[in-house]
């Protein structure tokens, strides 16, 4: 069936098709020469490793990782790990791309990069994590560190795991170097709101978006979508602010209330995956969520959950893109001319490199910042941002997609050119 379907849709679902699309069409409204797009429409390295890790069974079991790096004109790349069993070589290659992007939007000294690994954590033990984690680190050592390349949490990994990542780095190092990753427990070198940083981000271009549209956010209705990392800080911030979080899903399922869901109770029966649908039986389904009557819709889980086949049934009126890529092209086409206002992914979740940037530079100062100081400069640097795409995109006609895209890549093509790259 869900082949069927693939086969019949004409919209290309590969994000890294799409990312390169949207560069290409960037960098064309900026005047740039085409060597500018040969340059960025793929990352500069990329490698793939082969990890060995003794299971709890006794018998050894190899997985793949694979880490790449956009384009270091700017500075050195920077970008999270994921750990899933769907990671694969081009959607590395893309999310490397999109965080080139984020870097470039909230105007950060770096380049993106990104790594994944093929694996299923939430089957995996804690040492077997570990082993995994430290084999990763091991196997990319030579294209990493706190001038070259800077990884930092993503989709299923966490503080744990970039404390054990540290701490393997450190040992090839042989010195200590916290500012060789980021997303750091606090104790080791990590910052103040961190954890909670790209749901915070994704709160301030709420309240922009908001302000543009002249809803209240007091009372408005916000669908969120995935109660990870980000969807589920993102529900609480939602929820203090007095919206009305009427509906919440993960990967089993989605919760539906129009008087708003009991967002403290949620967090705290879900579990550390983020899965808290299934201790429920009135449930719907992710689908039938989506196009629930709303204010404003938070996809925070995965890659294309709005496409041409779901978009007519949008009733959002602003859609802020928590995750990375949930909108297809051809979706964010309809969705524009039904004056869907979208916050797209690279500007919307860029609050988590903003704040490991601050971690990054604390770490290198050995001097730290307070929780105030940090929000305060992480809600600066997303409202200005914020407002640069927004105008952008007033300014040229065009989507907020396209115009963070212009924005994004900007810096770093005249980067290369000062360079003589390009
Ligand atoms: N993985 C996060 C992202 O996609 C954070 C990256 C970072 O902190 O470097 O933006």
């Amino acid at each position: 069936m869900v082949a069927d379907k693939q086969a019949d849709s004409h919209e290309s679902n590969d994000i890294l098709v799409s990312t390169q699309e949207v560069i290409k069409n960037a960098l064309n409204k900026l005047g740039y020469p085409e060597e500018a797009y040969e340059l960025m429409k793929e990352p500069v390295r990329m490698m793939i490793v082969r990890i060995p890790v003794r299971m709890d069974d006794g018998k050894i079991k190899i997985f793949t990782g694979y880490r790449a790096q956009h384009n270091d004109a700017v500075g050195p790349t920077k970008g999270g790990v994921r750990f899933h069993p769907n990671v694969t070589e081009n959607e590395v290659r893309a999310l490397s791309i999109w965080m080139s992007l984020k870097a470039g939007i909230v105007d950060l000294p770096y380049g993106g990069g990104k790594g994944g690994i093929i694996c299923d954590p939430r089957k995996m033990s804690f040492r077997e994590l570990e082993a995994l984690s430290r084999g990763y680190v091991r196997a990319i050592s030579q294209i990493v560190g706190p001038t070259k390349d800077i990884p930092a949490p993503d989709v299923f990994t966490n503080s744990q795991i970039m404390a054990w990542m540290m701490d393997e780095y450190s040992r090839i190092d042989e010195f200590n170097n916290p500012g060789f990753i980021t997303g750091k427990p606090i104790v080791l070198g990590g910052s103040h709101g961190r954890e909670s940083a790209t749901a915070k981000g994704v709160t301030i271009c709420i309240e922009e978006a908001c302000k543009k549209r002249g809803i209240d956010i007091k009372g408005a209705r916000v669908i969120v979508q995935g109660f990870g990392n980000a969807g589920s800080f993102l529900a609480k911030f939602m929820y203090d602010m007095g919206a009305k979080v009427i509906a919440i899903s993960d990967a089993e399922g989605a919760l539906y209330d129009p008087d708003g869901l009991d967002i403290d109770y949620l967090l705290d029966r879900r579990d550390s995956f983020g899965t808290v649908t299934n201790l429920f039986e009135d449930t719907i389904s992710n689908e039938e969520m989506l196009e629930l009557e709303t204010d404003i819709l938070v996809p925070a889980a995965i890659e294309n959950q709005i496409t041409k086949d779901n978009a007519h049934n949008i009733k959002a009126s602003i859609i802020v893109e928590a995750a990375n890529g949930p909108t297809t092209l051809e979706a964010t086409k309809i969705l524009t001319e039904r004056d869907v206002l979208i916050v797209p992914d690279v500007l919307a979740s860029s609050g988590g490199v903003t704040v490991s940037y601050f971690e990054w530079v604390q770490n290198n100062q050995g001097f730290y910042w307070k929780e105030e100081e940090v929000q305060e400069k992480l809600r600066e640097v997303l409202v200005k941002a914020f407002n640069n795409v927004y105008t952008t995109s007033q300014n040229r006609q065009i989507d907020m997609r396209l115009a963070a895209y212009m924005v994004g890549v900007r810096k770093m093509t005249e980067a290369a050119r000062f360079r003589g790259w390009i």
